[in-house]
């Protein structure tokens, strides 16, 4: 939410704070919090003659004060924290400001993990790596993709400072992603499970990270009001719904365009398990890196929003995302600079991409399918293959399945659903054919080589 929602002027933010219970000596920010009568500001009487309250689950006011919410760990209650730019934070059950009484938004129960108060991280390096270390800790993930995840989840601090929210595509199994999606949350602002795309049931003032477990038809109308702020929903009560978005596309048969602009991943299938047990043993931990999450936010809000990063070599979306994750990468070159090598593959793929080079080294694969007469083939073992040739040509271009998919379609290829597998085409006389006479167009390797005894080889 931004301050201009509720006309939020410096002056006012000051003046409108009562006092608070002194903090200075308690361990804890919280402590005396809960004592009744103590921490209370207004008394019921006072409060009813006040103006109604706001529901807020975060916002930044314009003389820089930020007001967040936070949840006890041991009694689970939710309250505001309140910081001045000067560092100045207490813990309140409201804040008055310009004739609002802001209050923490009940629908707070729905997400999982919230910070408790904010807790030095060290450095945006330590920050990170604690980050990524807890990821990979529940992953069978290799350090590059971590270390995008880990970009993922400071992002998704900071979303309207960002001209593109990040959005992350799962493929794989489902067992493997739901697990990933949990750790996601963890570690991610204001994460929110959700079975769907759907945004009735979410309280307006939630701008969550939304952790979707299944793609449906919601989710392609919705991608993009998720990636771009700005763009309200068209009903009686329109709203915005920008904000870091993971969604779970199985095997990506997305047909927006704003799938393109998404980051992708693969989860393996090995991938450790993370459910309720390994979340309640994790408690602490959890809760300590939301903890200092949101001092990363609170110390680098302005940094964020000023910045000018941008990597303006790269190519295509790579670039918008370059500049999403890298700006959120506050006094940490070299976190920057291993962004922009993992993010280098991706815009090296789009450039190729265009060239239609990639197009070939899938008809390839195809080809190889061919002669080893195999009567279907899934696209993700195109896609192993089409790696598979691309690693010998010394390329470091990876396609996911989905970018296979999404060339085969282009090239007029069918693909259908051929199992639990997924999705594939079956390689009967006519395909085959066809497939060699692309080749040829194309410049096949194993066309031009030949196969004796292929008959669609010979064919000339
Ligand atoms: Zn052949």
């Amino acid at each position: 939410m931004e301050t201009t929602d509720h006309k939020l002027a410096s002056k006012s933010a000051s003046a409108a704070g009562r006092k608070q219970p002194e903090a200075a000596t308690a361990r804890t920010l919280w402590t005396g919090f809960e004592v009744p009568g103590l921490a209370e500001e207004v008394s019921s009487g006072d409060r009813e003659k006040q103006s109604p309250s706001v529901p807020i689950c975060g916002v930044v006011l314009r003389d820089r004060t930020s007001v967040e919410m936070v949840r006890n760990p041991s009694s689970g209650a939710v309250a505001l924290l309140r910081r001045e730019p000067g560092g100045k934070t207490t813990i309140t059950r409201e804040v008055a400001c310009d004739g609002y009484r802001y209050v923490a938004t009940a629908a707070a129960s729905q997400i999982p993990h919230l910070p408790a108060e904010p807790m030095p991280y060290g450095s945006t390096t330590a920050l990170f790596s604690a980050v990524a270390e807890f990821i990979t800790k529940y992953s069978d993930l290799g350090d590059d993709e971590v270390a995008l995840l880990a970009s993922f989840s400071l992002s998704s601090f900071f979303g309207e400072c960002l001209t593109l929210a990040s959005s992350l595509l799962l493929f794989g199994a489902p067992l493997p992603a739901v697990a990933l999606m949990r750790v996601l949350a963890c570690v991610c602002r204001h994460p929110v499970l959700c079975l769907g795309s759907s945004v009735t049931g979410l309280a307006p003032e939630l701008r969550p990270t939304r952790l979707i477990c299944q793609s449906d038809a919601g989710t392609e109308r919705q991608l993009a009001g998720f990636q771009f702020s700005g763009f309200t929903t068209q009903s009686a009560h329109p709203r915005q719904i920008s904000g870091a978005s993971v969604i779970y596309a199985a095997d990506g048969e997305l047909k927006t365009p704003f799938a393109n602009l998404c980051l992708q991943l693969l989860v393996p299938r090995g991938n450790c398990s993370f459910g309720p047990p390994e979340q309640e043993r994790e408690a602490a931990t959890i809760t300590s890196l939301q903890n200092q999450l949101l001092m990363y936010r609170l110390e680098n809000y302005v940094k964020v929003k000023d910045s000018e990063f941008d990597v303006p070599e790269f190519y295509g979306p790579s670039r918008e995302y370059a500049r999403t994750l890298g700006r959120c990468i506050v006094d940490a070159p070299e976190v920057q600079a291993r962004l922009r090598t993992l993010l280098q593959a991706r815009s090296d793929a789009e450039r190729t991409e265009d060239a239609r080079t990639l197009d070939a080294v899938i008809v390839d694969a195809l080809v190889v399918c061919c002669h080893e007469r195999r009567p279907w083939v899934h696209v993700g073992e195109i896609a192993k293959l089409t790696n598979a040739i691309l690693k010998s040509e010394d390329e470091t271009v990876e396609l996911t399945p989905k970018q296979v998919g999404g060339r085969l379609k282009a090239m007029q290829f069918r693909t259908t659903r051929l199992d639990s597998g997924g999705r594939g085409m079956y390689l009967l006389n006519g395909e085959c054919a066809r497939i060699h006479k692309l080749g040829r167009a194309l410049g096949s390797v194993s066309v031009d080589k030949g196969l004796l005894g292929c008959r669609y080889c010979k064919n000339e």
